[in-house]
């Protein structure tokens, strides 16, 4: 099951990532500043979006995570996640290797490898 597209989920980390440095910089305003009403709306969405993630990394480790293929939008299952780095398998697509920067995607097809166990010993 799909909840978003990977695009989608990537614009709404990165948003939320802008969003806590906003936040950061509003805590340090004058006590009285109506600004610091925002704070904790504010906090409440990076909290959802927090919450979510941590889901996401709970259906991840179960091999259930999918989100919406960059390049067709159909359900792709995630392989494996990193921070920069995101493995899919589209039925469409095949296997996509993803690397995610600021607001920004960059799509290729990668077959996903395994680390091989060590064969040094
Ligand atoms: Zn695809």
């Amino acid at each position: 099951m799909k909840l978003f597209s990977l695009r989608l989920w990537h614009r709404l980390c990165s948003l939320s990532l802008l969003l806590m440095f906003a936040m950061v910089g509003l805590w340090f305003l004058p006590r009285d500043s109506q600004a610091q009403l925002f704070i904790l709306p504010l906090a409440g969405v990076i909290a959802s979006v927090a919450l979510l993630g941590a889901w996401q990394g709970f259906l991840l480790v179960r091999q259930r995570l999918e989100f919406g293929c960059p390049q067709c939008n159909r359900n792709a299952k995630v392989v494996a996640a990193s921070k920069k780095l995101w493995h899919l398998e589209c039925p469409t697509c095949g296997d996509l290797q993803v690397h995610t920067g600021w607001f920004r995607l960059r799509v290729m097809p990668q077959k996903y490898k395994r680390a091989k166990p060590d064969s040094r010993r």
